[in-house]
């Protein structure tokens, strides 16, 4: 199958609410140009240095999401170009996001990861500690990022019945979130679902899919 069909394929099955970030983490940018000839314009990519890279590389209309987890160090690399940051899991980070996003003049949209999966190894917030975050002080002051939804990603399994509950868990929190009110905030995104779970995800309520296996084939690390 060629990255055009798979992404046809993937789309026709989205509905009209539902975006589809194209993860193209470690996939040449031939592959990437595929998708981007056949009308993909979102793509996510887990690793600042390479998303830099290729956003040197390519047409200037992709928006350029780090899916992945972000050391606050590398925040410079990516300010002046980034769309969404969905991984964002602590109140340094952000600040730094915001320090960056002040010296290129723009406003940085984010998501919060939250902690839905039970393996120790997911990033991420527990609900709580992501609502004391969005009320605290320290975070209204911060003019240069908007949080506009939050991300998670499910246990690595084929239970589905734990897939679920995960997804319906991040879902409730979004619901919850939503109603604490501040000039950065303004929640509408539900990032969650992959190339093995975003149908379901979509059920649970996802309005933003991560796929990158099912369009541009197994990644060889
Ligand atoms: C790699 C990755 C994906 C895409 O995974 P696939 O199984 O290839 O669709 C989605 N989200 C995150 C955070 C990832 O790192």
């Amino acid at each position: 199958m060629s990255i055009q069909k798979n992404l046809n394929s993937i789309k026709s099955k989205l509905p009209e609410h539902v975006t589809l970030v194209a993860v193209s983490k470690t996939k040449p940018i031939s592959d990437l140009m595929e998708a981007y000839d056949a009308g993909q314009r979102i793509f996510g990519e887990n690793k600042i240095q390479e998303m830099a890279n290729k956003h040197v590389q390519m047409p200037k209309d992709i928006k350029w999401h780090m899916i992945g987890h972000v050391q606050s160090n590398k925040v410079k690399y990516m300010a002046a170009f980034v769309n969404l940051i969905h991984g964002v899991d602590r109140l340094k980070l952000l600040k730094e996001i915001n320090k960056q996003a002040l010296k290129h003049n723009r406003i940085i949209n984010c998501l919060l990861q939250i902690k839905i999966a039970s393996e120790d190894s997911k990033f991420g917030l527990t609900p709580d500690a992501a609502i004391s975050l969005i009320t605290s002080d320290a975070f209204s002051a911060l003019k240069n990022i908007k949080i506009i939804g939050v991300m998670g990603m499910a246990t690595f399994t084929d239970n589905n019945n734990q897939i679920k509950q995960e997804f319906d868990k991040l879902k409730s929190i979004f619901n919850e979130l939503k109603d604490h009110i501040s000039p950065n905030l303004k929640l509408e995104i539900v990032s969650m679902g992959m190339s093995s779970d975003f149908k379901l995800a979509i059920e649970c309520g996802s309005t933003m899919v991560r796929v990158g296996s099912s369009i541009f084939g197994l990644r060889t690390y």
